[in-house]
Parts: structure tokens; C-alpha cells; sequence
């Protein structure tokens, strides 16, 4: 194993009154934001964390905040450093999320960790959303209104949510919003997270807590953009030129985006990419074995995270 790098805490923004942000730096492979909104008498939790002493540290975030219970935890979608930690709330929380998020935590279940090398896992349980929805589900916290949506495409992966609290111009946007970090559509679809983009943008946020990432604003939108169809355009090219994704990835030149952290997702964006090239549906499953080989070779070592 190598060496573990340290990284800053998790900071906690309160983003607006009672709504906070939970930050865990540097936003790279499993260090994932979560966040939650403080109610009277209760806590509705947005994502959790990917490893079980992350995860316990944001209970006690939220403990140190308010004496409210936790009573709600909303998933945005099914990716283990957003659910791993889910086996921590109290027994009594509601666990939400996409249909598809709860068939996806289930069959992804605790075999993932071991594509990481690096993190202290715990003893994860695995815990998936048991209210789940297909569009859209309101909940009110007191009498504060907080919409999850689904925008009815695969983007990021197949039930990407978001949680868009209207009265305050906030926005919990998972892993819809990198902010800082080299997107990742593998499991997910780059024309539906681009069409996807439009519509978060035109809900209006002023605040956009990122899944991962420092919170920002809407001005995160073009950059996403901008790099989902420099992935698009580069797999057009060498689709056309028979270039293997590994091979394509090799030859790019990643301009503007080298400075991303994980830029070894270029590979697997590049095979999502392929896939819908080759009229493949928006978030076909693709074998993630190949594709994390190709990762691997690509940065000339195992995937490594600093959780
Ligand atoms: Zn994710």
C-alpha cells in the first residue's frame, strides 16, 4: 500500500440559514460532499460518506450543529462514497433515493472498495434507499420545501438526483457538479448529462454544493460543459480513426483539463462515450473490469484514494 496522504478535514458551510454543506477536501476518488438542513425537530441528511469513520464523523457534525434527530436521508445517487455510509444513520431514518439507486446499491454492494487501494473502509454494511421514486418527491423540512428531481436521463449515472430547495436558490447537485475534479459519466451518459446541465441551470441556484468539490455557483455550469464535449468530440475522432479508448486517451492532449484531479476518468468517459457511438441506450451497463484495467494502465498504477 502507499503511503496515506493526509488530507484538510471536512469543513462545514452553512451554505444558508440552518442548510449546510459538508465538505471533505480535496474532492478527489471517494472524498465525496454531503450536506443537511436542520429542521425543529428533525434532520434530513443529503448523501453520506464512502468510508465508516467519514461517515460517522458527519453524524457528529451534524450532533455538534443541532440536538435534532436525524430523520431523513436522501441519496443522490448509488455511488459507494455516497452510500457506504448509509448503514450509520439511526435505525429510524428514512433512506431516499431514485428506484434505480436502490437496485444499483444492491447490486454494486461492498465489492467495489476493493478497485481502491488506500482507505480504512470499516465494517460497511450495505444499506440502500427503501423510499424510493421514478421523477420527482417533495419533502418539507418544517416548512421549508426540498425537491428531489431525477431529470429523466442517465447523466452521471442512471438515477442521478438532486435536492433543490427553491426559497433559498439552493442546490444540493451530487455528483451532477464536479467542481474541480475530472467528471465521471462511465456509469452514467455524456448526451444525457449534457441535456441534463440545462436543466439544472435553469432552475436558478445561486448556491450549488457539488458532489464533490468547494461549494459555488452556477458559473460551474459551462465548465462541465466544456468538458463533457471535449470527451464527446476526442471519442468522435478516434471512434472514426478504430483507436481503442486506452489508446485515444493516450494520444490526447488534455489541455485545459490536465489540471483536474483523477484525470485518469478520461478512460472511462472515453468508453461511455464509445458505447453510445455504437447506439448503445444512455447508461447501458458496460464491464467495469476492462474499463478499470484501462484506468490503471493509463496512470501506470492501481486507482488510489485518499479517503
Ligand atoms: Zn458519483
Amino acid at each position: 500500500m502507499r503511503e496515506r496522504t493526509t488530507m484538510d478535514p471536512p469543513r462545514l458551510e452553512e451554505v444558508s440559514d440552518r442548510i449546510f454543506a459538508y465538505i471533505q477536501p480535496d474532492g478527489s476518488w471517494f472524498l465525496n460532499n454531503a450536506g443537511f438542513i436542520v429542521g425543529s425537530k428533525g434532520v434530513t441528511l443529503v448523501d453520506q460518506c464512502g468510508t465508516e469513520a467519514r461517515a460517522r464523523a458527519l453524524l457528529e457534525a451534524v450532533g455538534r450543529t443541532t440536538s435534532a434527530p436525524i430523520q431523513t436521508l436522501v441519496n443522490t445517487h448509488h455511488h459507494a462514497d455516497h452510500t457506504f455510509g448509509n448503514f450509520t444513520v439511526p435505525a429510524a431514518t428514512t433512506i431516499v433515493g431514485h428506484r434505480r439507486a436502490r437496485d444499483e446499491v444492491i447490486a454494486t454492494g461492498v465489492g467495489i472498495a476493493q478497485l481502491f487501494e488506500g482507505p480504512d473502509w470499516g465494517d460497511i454494511e450495505v444499506a440502500p434507499p427503501f423510499l424510493c421514486f421514478e421523477e420527482q418527491l417533495t419533502l418539507f423540512v418544517d416548512d421549508l420545501e426540498v425537491q428531489l428531481i431525477h431529470f429523466g436521463t442517465p447523466a452521471h449515472t442512471t438515477n442521478d438526483v438532486v435536492a433543490w430547495i427553491p426559497e433559498r436558490r439552493v442546490l444540493f447537485a451530487g455528483d451532477l457538479v464536479f467542481n474541480g475534479g475530472t467528471p465521471f459519466a462511465l456509469q452514467g451518459s455524456i448526451a444525457g448529462w449534457l441535456e441534463t446541465l440545462d436543466r439544472l441551470e435553469s432552475l436558478g441556484a445561486e448556491t450549488v454544493i457539488p458532489g464533490h468539490g468547494p461549494v459555488c455557483g452556477p458559473e460551474v455550469y459551462p465548465t462541465l460543459r466544456g468538458y463533457l464535449r471535449f470527451v464527446d468530440e476526442a471519442a468522435r475522432r478516434g471512434f472514426e480513426e478504430g483507436l481503442a479508448p486506452l489508446e485515444l486517451a493516450r494520444s490526447l492532449d488534455l489541455g485545459e483539463w490536465e489540471g483536474l484531479s483523477d484525470p485518469e476518468r478520461i478512460v472511462g468517459n472515453l468508453h461511455r462515450a464509445y458505447s453510445e457511438l455504437r447506439g448503445e441506450p444512455r447508461g447501458h451497463v458496460l464491464d467495469l473490469m476492462p474499463v478499470v484495467a484501462d484506468m490503471q494502465s493509463y496512470l501506470g498504477g492501481p486507482l488510489v484514494s485518499h479517503a
